[in-house]
């Protein structure tokens, strides 16, 4: 799973990071809602952790700018003592849970943990773009009702785009998500495995559905 933590306070941030990724998640780290509306839009994550007071956009109107995108990833939402009011609004926000500082770190991480497993049972059986269907129980695929052989690599990369329908997805962040590297080992790995990927789903179909963004990355969508 893989957790997003906005934290301007550097030292809070990287202690949160180091008892999730020793819990076994994967963890990304911004230290203001610029840079993380921006993470964001090019990653999908399985539970964000939003501090409130946060320089630039600050945590609730980085809460409101997700949801109105339709951006459903369970949030947790972090603020100092005190601030009642902002738990409140925080929750009509569409936050999913809300913790107070200074909390205890074994607190922080059984509540992503809760939020994680949440989402994943919230999460559809199937995803579909046009008359492409993911079925994520099976792992299997079908276009137009034919079903297309994919290796799990190939699968692993096609829900990760899917996931992320209509937002664009760098390679970095397909690295990231599909091969678990955080590092760029300076190859075409992706953009081959896209090139596969893309003949098994739009060889023989149409519309076309799996676009290069040029100098970005790639994107699946309805170019209808
Ligand atoms: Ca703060």
């Amino acid at each position: 799973m893989r957790v997003l933590v906005v934290e301007d306070e550097k030292k809070t941030a990287s202690f949160l990071r180091k008892a999730l990724l020793e819990e076994g998640f994967a963890v990304d780290v911004c230290h203001d809602g610029e840079g993380a509306w921006a993470t964001i839009q090019a990653t999908s994550y399985d539970v964000l952790v939003l501090d409130i007071m946060l320089p630039g956009i600050d945590g609730l109107s980085l809460l409101r700018k997700l949801r109105g995108q339709k951006i459903g990833a369970p949030v947790l939402l972090l603020s100092a003592r005190g601030e009642v009011n902002e738990r409140v609004e925080g929750l009509n926000a569409g936050a999913d849970d809300y913790l107070p500082k200074p909390f205890v770190i074994a607190e922080l991480v059984a509540r992503v943990k809760a939020l994680g497993r949440r989402g994943l049972e919230s999460k559809p059986a199937s995803l579909r773009v046009a008359d492409l269907v993911l079925d994520t129980v099976g792992h299997t695929a079908r276009r137009a009702g034919q079903p297309i052989e994919l290796t799990a690599r190939e699968y692993r990369l096609l829900e990760f785009l899917m996931r992320s329908a209509g937002r664009i997805c760098g390679r970095m962040a397909i690295l990231e998500q599909v091969w678990d590297y955080d590092f760029d080992p300076g190859t075409n790995l992706v953009d081959v495995n896209v090139m596969r990927l893309r003949e098994k789903i739009d060889g023989h179909f149409e519309p076309k559905l799996l676009h290069t963004v040029r100098g970005l990355g790639y994107m699946i969508k309805d170019g209808r």
